[in-house]
């Protein structure tokens, strides 16, 4: 299986006191597809996608042992700067946390930290951050409301258009469609399919029919461990484990 390599994961074990929510995990996330990080609730996805971000080491009684490599620096090297990696990466959580702010301003607070600061400059990007984010047609006649007035939907589309706009490398999703109705949801599962191309995106999922529509890479994880990974077709159709045989039949959730 030969790909380029974005974020390489290595013997990442992370504990939470003396619970371990990850067991030296070794893995490598190929670059500008979409991985997605499968696996019943509790086995630790969420852990791992903030990895990623270095996320997870802002918090008491964990400790992290292991390397995860982004373009080849380990972020977990007490020298590299937080701010420099997480510049990299656009996080959607599982329900979007727009700012009270309006939808023109949401978008452009980070064109502004970045430096642009010309009018004409900011509404061009806007307009085009949000008709990456397939918002634009539904908002563009009411930009300067507040963002906190749209639907849920819009308001995850919103937080993607945000997070497009620092122009990351990097897109994390965790279970990013899961307070939005199936329509929503299709919405947003299209624009990482139109977007993948452009970034090495990673998503969480616990609902399989996701994970096939939108993985091309697959990494399953069942408490804590590593279980399988690889090309999506491959570890759906033909799976190698027992585990991950139970985990696509459904007979284990
Ligand atoms: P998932 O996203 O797959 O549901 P998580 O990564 O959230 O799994 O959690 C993995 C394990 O670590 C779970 O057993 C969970 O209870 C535990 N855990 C997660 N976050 C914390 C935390 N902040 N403090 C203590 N335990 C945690
Ligand atoms: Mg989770």
């Amino acid at each position: 299986m030969e790909f380029k390599t974005h974020i390489s994961v290595r013997n990442l074990s992370v504990f939470y006191g003396t619970q371990q929510a990850l067991k030296n995990i070794t893995v490598d996330i190929p670059d500008k597809k979409i991985t997605v990080i499968i696996g019943p609730s509790g086995c630790g996805k969420t852990t791992l996608l903030k990895s990623f971000n270095r996320l997870i080491d802002s918090q008491d009684g964990m400790k992290v042992t292991g390397q995860v490599f982004v373009d080849g620096e380990n972020i977990f090297d007490p020298q590299v700067e937080v701010t420099h990696i997480r510049k990299k990466m656009g996080l959607l959580s599982q329900r979007p946390y727009p700012l009270p702010m309006s939808i023109y301003d949401n978008v452009a607070y980070g064109l502004r930290i970045h430096g642009t600061k010309a009018k004409k400059e900011l509404d061009r990007r806007v307009e085009h951050y949000l008709k990456e984010a397939s918002l634009w047609d539904e908002v563009n006649d009411r930009l300067h409301t507040p963002a906190s007035r749209l639907s849920v939907g819009q308001q995850q589309r919103l937080c993607l258009a945000r997070g497009l706009a620092v122009e990351p490398e990097i897109i994390l999703g965790d279970e990013p469609t899961s307070a939005l109705d199936p329509k929503s949801s299709r919405r947003i599962e299209q624009r990482f399919l139109e977007l993948k191309e452009e970034y090495t995106t990673v998503i969480v999922t616990h609902i399989l029919r996701q994970a096939k529509r939108l993985a091309d890479y697959v990494i399953f994880l069942y408490l804590g461990e590593l279980i399988e990974h690889g090309l999506a077709r491959e570890v759906f159709e033909n799976p190698q484990k027992e585990l991950t045989k139970e985990y696509i039949r459904g007979t284990i959730s």
